[in-house]
């Protein structure tokens, strides 16, 4: 396989149908994009999945979404990892980023025991789409209940109104068979139940039933191996009932930090809050590590010359 081939197999958001089954799916597979993410931060290997995943999720919820904006995920805990925030806007660019304590991180990564109560602790996780100013701002959220970031999401879907859905999520760094130690992959199967039944309630209930049992039967090694092609995947789970994949949407990292946006909000303080002992300003884009400064001649500008 071509290195190209390779690549349309990851960084993918993929809609696919069991049309024998009343389900709708999802499949999520980041790699590249991941990397650009990661690549800005040099965060710990057990921050460095817990942020995969956190992306990788907000792609597959998003990704069931009809939205013009951005979708954001946000999860805040009081553990070694105290915020994980991952948006993607409806083109498909990502971005995210991380809050931590190294030390009680150092602690944690090694330690034993499911993830999200060692590495998060107790917090919540949030969901927000915002499309734009006069548009409504739709939020859900869900406290941190599960062992895996994958049982949080359940734990939000069983106590909204929502579809009745599975998900499977994972990410790992890749190691001595799967390329560059230290690069990660992640990637998320979700199948949802529809509302609107072709078959009868027990045939439906049944169908269901099938749908997440060949869900939890998917290996972690099957969904980030990117040798692997995502029609092949979805085909080797679901054939039996016929599954139709339709077209697959690009997941490419980019920023939306710019100097204007950062110009916008320092006017929105009083000068001297902004303003370092040299008279500068100084703006880190959390997402993207962009560093935008301002000298005294560039506020001058923007405020207005300083009272004397
Ligand atoms: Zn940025």
């Amino acid at each position: 396989m071509t290195d190209n081939a390779q690549r349309r197999n990851i960084d993918i958001a993929q809609t696919f149908q069991i049309e024998g089954l009343d389900v709708r799916g999802r499949l999520v597979r980041l790699g590249s994009a991941l990397d650009r993410v990661l690549d800005a931060h040099g965060y710990p290997e057990a921050v460095s999945a817990m942020l995969a995943q956190t992306l990788t999720l907000a792609v597959t919820l998003a990704s069931a979404l009809k939205y013009e904006g951005v979708f954001t995920l946000q999860i805040q805990s009081d553990g070694p990892i105290s915020l994980l925030v991952a948006d993607i806007t409806s083109e498909g660019a990502v971005r995210g980023y991380a809050r931590y304590d190294e030390g009680r991180v150092a602690e944690a990564a090694g330690g034993d025991g499911a993830e999200v109560p060692r590495l998060l602790g107790q917090g919540y996780l949030a969901f927000t789409v915002d499309q734009g100013q006069d548009m409504e701002r739709y939020q859900g959220i869900a406290e941190l209940d599960g062992a895996t970031l994958a049982d949080c999401a359940h734990h939000y879907f069983r106590n909204s109104e929502q579809l009745e859905t599975a998900i499977f999520l994972a990410a790992r760094p890749l190691g001595d068979d799967g390329g560059p130690v230290g690069r990660m992959r992640a990637g998320a199967m979700m199948v949802q139940r529809m509302p609107h039944q072709k078959v009868d309630e027990m045939e439906a209930e049944d169908g269901w039933r099938r749908a997440v049992a060949l869900l939890a039967s998917l290996s972690e090694d099957e969904l980030l191996n990117e040798n692997l092609d995502h029609d092949a995947l979805l085909y080797r789970l679901y054939h039996e009932d016929g599954v139709r994949a339709f077209s697959a949407h690009d997941i490419f990292h980019q920023c939306r930090c710019s100097r204007d946006k950062v110009a916008n909000t320092l006017k929105s303080f009083p000068r001297a809050d902004v303003t370092g002992d040299d008279g500068s300003a100084s703006v880190v884009c959390e997402f993207c590590k962009a560093d935008y400064t301002f000298t005294p001649g560039d506020l001058d500008d923007l405020f207005g010359p300083p009272d004397v």
